[in-house]
């Protein structure tokens, strides 16, 4: 039996989906919900009807899929490898220095980079005691005598899973029906709109029939709209090589402002314009690998058209 228990939460996507298998006595949980009130006592009273999870699996690390697992102590939990030394990395020093010293090279400024960075340290919060065991592509976790398969889909995150499971996929932020998911760089050396689209046609050739997303309702017809989602990223690509040659050379701040968001850029708010800001340098950074734009990076960074 597959249970979808729905955590709101603030914003367009209202809610964010757990989903609970439960085979006979033994149970699982993927995701856990934002580290909320609301949404602990949403989730106790479902896993007060449903029972407790022996397993927890964690699709990636963000605040609502990841935020309430400090209340699974008692189950073992499951998370990518890739995703836990992401986070370990996150939380370091080095990150802050690495990332700042990027963003300031390409432009930002310096108001704005110091909001991007306030938000961190709740992460230290969220996995206070906590004790992961780690996953990796492929792996099988059973339930009954039933089994779930790993399947490793970067671009979301660095270390974002999915999980088939007899027809089905459960499929984190990876694909989503209503949002475009956001692919971000996270890190500099990183080339997430690559392996991204790479993930994408992986669950495209899975066989599976339906796809039970993290927001909104479970449905089959994914494969179109793996299309949709990569025409989508094949229209940001081109529209920032448009402003690159209109302006000979830019900074990836002039990029990112020059881009046409849903709204016009200063009236997005500090966390749009952080998925924004991501977004952005994901696609440089897709170009530059493909040979398309080169980086030229004396004291500041800029970017021009390969010649
Ligand atoms: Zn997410």
């Amino acid at each position: 039996m597959i249970f979808s228990l729905k955590l709101p939460m603030q914003g367009p996507l209202k809610y964010v989906n757990a989903y609970l298998i439960k085979d006979g006595k033994e149970s699982l949980l993927i995701d856990t919900g934002l580290p909320t009130q609301e949404d602990i006592m949403v989730l106790n009273n479902y896993l007060r009807e449903y029972g407790y999870p022996d397993l927890v699996v964690i699709t990636h690390y963000h605040p609502d899929h990841m935020g309430l697992v400090r209340l699974f102590k008692d189950s073992k939990i499951l998370i990518h490898e890739r995703e836990l030394s992401y986070l370990n990395y996150l939380l370091s020093d080095e990150y802050e220095r690495e990332m700042k010293a990027f963003f300031s090279a390409n432009g930002f400024p310096h108001e704005l980079i110091q909001k991007l960075f306030r938000n961190r340290n709740r992460f230290h919060d969220i996995i206070e005691g906590v004790t992961f065991n780690t996953v990796r592509d492929g792996d099988i976790i059973k339930i009954a005598d039933k089994q779930l398969k790993v399947i490793w889909t970067p671009g979301h995150t660095m270390g974002h899973i999915c999980l088939t499971y007899e027809d089905v996929i459960f499929c984190g932020d990876h694909i989503l029906q209503d949002v475009t998911p956001n692919v971000s760089l996270l890190k500099l050396d990183d080339n997430p709109l690559k392996g991204y689209l790479e993930s994408l046609d992986r669950v495209k050739n899975l066989d599976v029939e339906q796809l039970y997303p993290a927001h909104g309702e479970p449905f089959k017809e994914f494969r179109l709209r793996i299309e949709e989602i990569k025409n989508h990223h094949k229209q940001r690509l081109s529209e920032i090589l448009r402003i690159i040659k209109a302006k000979g050379r830019a900074n990836a701040y002039e990029i990112a402002t020059g881009i046409s968001w849903y709204k016009k850029w200063d009236d997005l708010s500090t966390f749009d314009k952080q998925l924004a800001i991501g977004e952005t340098l994901a696609h440089i950074k897709y170009l530059i690998e493909e040979g398309t734009i080169k980086e030229i990076n004396s004291n500041s960074i800029y970017y021009t058209i390969s010649s």
